[in-house]
């Protein structure tokens, strides 16, 4: 029983590119939702302990940079060069403070960087050698980058290089990976980070919206926390994470509803794939995408887990 006013809840994405359940292996899927629940896990055990909403979603995320079925830290997507460039963000609902890394190779989880920087508040955001380095001077792990790389990914880059050559489109799955999680806690606080190598072959310096606070991620306590994935200029573009909690602080709207909202009039029209994750104030969560799955999960006010891949598939993890 938890003693507390609020019941936690925690939410995750580990992106909106999930391949159609034909070509994902058995195996992969599998692998995929077990790395899911443990990251859940992992959050609302802190939350259940009475830990902070920030401290839950710093160690979703975690996991999820740690496993190598997302694109975020191991597994992360290789740039147009062959390198491994790594953003993420953070933020507190209850106070506004936020950190983010933007375009990081070394720290091997920047998640854990953009936690540091909140807590210093300024600066609030590095880039480049500057982010690894201010990693290393705190303490936090850092690795080469053959670390980063997996053999899918390898794979990837070589497919999007013979998508160029040939003029041919990459799917969805073959562009977004990313993960994110939301949390509320038992103060009521609540929560977001986001985490991400970005796509596969994207330009060397490209900055995405999983770096930026009010693009691809973003909390205010009484409105909600969201975590965003997909195509990351387009969340840049329309400040998705900030203009869903507008639209509820504003417009008085419910949280799926403007979640929804925001997908269906700047992503949809475009043929642009997208995603998030949100968590209002009440512990409701929204898993919005226009794609054809997102790797999602959540243990909701009840305790209850639940996890998902594609548009109609929990996973039965026994
Ligand atoms: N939003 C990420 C980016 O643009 C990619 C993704 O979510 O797939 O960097």
């Amino acid at each position: 029983m938890i003693p507390s006013a609020h019941r936690p809840v925690i939410a995750l994405h580990g992106g909106c590119g999930v391949m159609s359940r034909a070509l994902l292996s058995e195996d992969e899927w599998v692998a995929a939702c077990a790395d899911m629940r443990k990251a859940l896990e992992a959050g609302y055990a802190i939350l259940s302990a009475g830990g902070s909403a920030v401290a839950a979603v710093e160690a979703c995320v975690t996991v999820m940079e740690d496993s190598p079925h997302f694109n975020a830290g191991h597994g992360a997507a290789l740039n147009a060069s062959g390198q491994h460039e790594l953003d993420a963000s953070i933020m507190d609902g209850a106070t506004a403070q936020a950190g983010a890394v933007a375009g990081a190779q070394a720290v091997r989880n920047p998640v854990r960087l953009a936690r540091k920087l909140m807590e210093q508040s300024i600066p609030m955001m590095l880039a480049g050698p500057a982010a690894d380095a201010y990693a290393a001077d705190h303490g936090l792990e850092t690795v080469p980058q053959s670390y980063f790389t997996t053999p899918r990914r390898a794979e990837a880059l070589a497919t999007m290089r013979a998508h160029d050559r040939l003029g041919t489109f990459a799917s969805e799955s073959e562009k977004h990976g990313t993960v994110g999680a939301v949390a509320l806690d038992c103060d009521g606080n609540l929560a977001a980070a986001t985490s991400t190598g970005g796509f596969t072959n994207k330009a060397v310096g490209r900055v995405g919206d999983s770096a930026i606070i009010g693009a691809g991620t973003y909390a205010r306590n009484g409105v909600c926390a969201v975590s965003c994935t997909g195509q990351g200029e387009q969340f840049i573009r329309h400040v998705v994470a900030h203009e869903i909690a507008a639209r509820i602080r504003y417009e008085d709207r419910p949280l799926a509803d403007a979640a929804r909202a925001i997908l269906a009039e700047a992503f949809t029209p475009h043929g642009i794939g997208g995603g998030v994750i949100a968590i209002d104030q009440r512990g409701t969560i929204s898993a919005e995408f226009n794609t054809e799955g997102m790797f999602r999960g959540w243990i909701d006010a009840d305790g209850v887990l639940f996890v998902a891949t594609h548009r109609d598939s929990e996973c039965t993890l026994g």
